[in-house]
Parts: C-alpha cells; sequence; structure tokens
C-alpha cells in the first residue's frame, strides 16, 4: 500500500500520531542517526540496540528490516492490564502526516493480528491486509492489533526537520548505579540527540488513572531495569 492511502485511512478513524516504543539505549541510536531505524540497519551499521521479545519473531517473519508504527500508545491504552509498553519506555510520538513524506519506494502494510499470533503455515493474507480497501473496510480506532509497518529503502525514517519528539515513562526507582533512573534516561536521550545533532522534546509519562505500570516497575529486577533505562 502507499503511505498517502494508509494515512487517509487512519485518518478517517480518528489516528493523529504514529507510535515507536523501544529502550534507552536503542532510542539513543535513533537519536543519534536523527530517525527510526529498523533492526536491521543497527546491525549491520553496528550500532548499540538492545534485544526486544520479538526479536526471534521478527527474523523468522521477515520484520527484521521494517519500523512498526502503532497508532495507539500501548501503555496508555493498555496500562490498566499490562501496565507499561513490552518493547520499552522511550516513546516516540510522530505526527500522522510522517506517512505523506515517506521516501520513494517505501512500502507501508498493516497486520491483521500481532505478529505475536503469527504461525509460521499462516498465508501473507492472514497477516497483512493486502488492500487499501480491505483495511478500510475493517479497521476501526483503538485496535492495537492493527499495526502499520514500513520497510523505507535504507532502513531508515528520519525525524521531520530533525526533530523528534518523546514520552519518557518515570519508573520512580534508582538504577543499580544509584541515579535516579528517569533522570539517567533524559540525559542520555538529550545527550544522543546533540551528538546527532536532531532537537528532542521530552515529557515525563503521564498515566491515566489505574495504570498499572508503576506496580509492574515496583517489581522489576535490578537487571531488568538498568537494562531499558540506561
Ligand atoms: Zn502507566
Amino acid at each position: 500500500m502507499e503511505g498517502v492511502e494508509v494515512h487517509s485511512i487512519f485518518k478517517r478513524i480518528g489516528a493523529t500520531h504514529l507510535h515507536h516504543a523501544n529502550s534507552v539505549t536503542s532510542s539513543c541510536t535513533f537519536l543519534e542517526r536523527q530517525g527510526l531505524l529498523s533492526r536491521r540497519y543497527v546491525e549491520e551499521h553496528r550500532l548499540k540496540q538492545s534485544a526486544q521479545p520479538s526479536d526471534e519473531l521478527d527474523k523468522k517473519y521477515g520484520l527484521w528490516q521494517s519500523i512498526f508504527l502503532p497508532h495507539i500508545d500501548i501503555h496508555q491504552h493498555t496500562g490498566q492490564i499490562r501496565g507499561a509498553n513490552r518493547f520499552g519506555p522511550v516513546l516516540f510520538l510522530l505526527d500522522l502526516d510522517v506517512l505523506l513524506g515517506l521516501p520513494p519506494s517505501t512500502q507501508t502494510s498493516v497486520t491483521k493480528r500481532s505478529p505475536v499470533y503469527w504461525y509460521d503455515t499462516e498465508p501473507e493474507n492472514e497477516r497483512w491486509f493486502q488492500s487499501a480497501g480491505e483495511l478500510a473496510k475493517s479497521i476501526a480506532a483503538g485496535e492495537t492489533d492493527k499495526m502499520i509497518a514500513v520497510w523505507t529503502p535504507s532502513g531508515k525514517l528520519e525525524f521531520p526537520h530533525r526533530r523528534a519528539r518523546i514520552v519518557l515513562d518515570d519508573p520512580q526507582r534508582q538504577l543499580s548505579s544509584g541515579e535516579d533512573a528517569y533522570a539517567r534516561a533524559e540525559a542520555r536521550l538529550k545527550a544522543a540527540a546533540a551528538a546527532g545533532g536532531a532537537e528532542v522534546s521530552i515529557e515525563r509519562r503521564k498515566c491515566q488513572a489505574g495504570c498499572l505500570c508503576s506496580q509492574k516497575y515496583a517489581a522489576w529486577s535490578a537487571p531488568v531495569l538498568d537494562f531499558y533505562f540506561s
């Protein structure tokens, strides 16, 4: 599908932004390179990224080159059941209009279900919407499984005007170094943006009433907290 077609369908259901969650380490690499990057891009350029729960599936199902951009903020949407986003505490917010300015030859697709539920013999047309018409008939606001993915020729999706907007979780804990996790993460992200010549705005996440993230963060082990925040 063309980015322009996907844009108009998601705009019609009220989507305003696209989202990409990750660890502080991987997010710093994005800021240094002034754009979101596919896992393969980071690997091939020997840059830093942290392992993700979906890495094996991504390689198996051809998602290693893609950049996922859900129209939902998963933390906000499912926080009362699951708490924080499992991909990490750093959430990049992109204007939906980024789909209007994708690089030439970019492929844009939308999943029918989360790749977590895909199985090996499943046909492609069960995994991905096959046309803009099919997508338009099926999509409704708030469906977290229907995720936009883009494959740009370079594996990079540049931040428009070199500006990135981030919402950062505050676990209200200290890292094993003794530093406050939020302060450390914020400082690293700002330093990475400065090194890469990107402008970044970082907002502390304000959760909805009943969000379980603070309980879940309180239960994380020190190594896991260090892994995502430092
Ligand atoms: Zn929360």
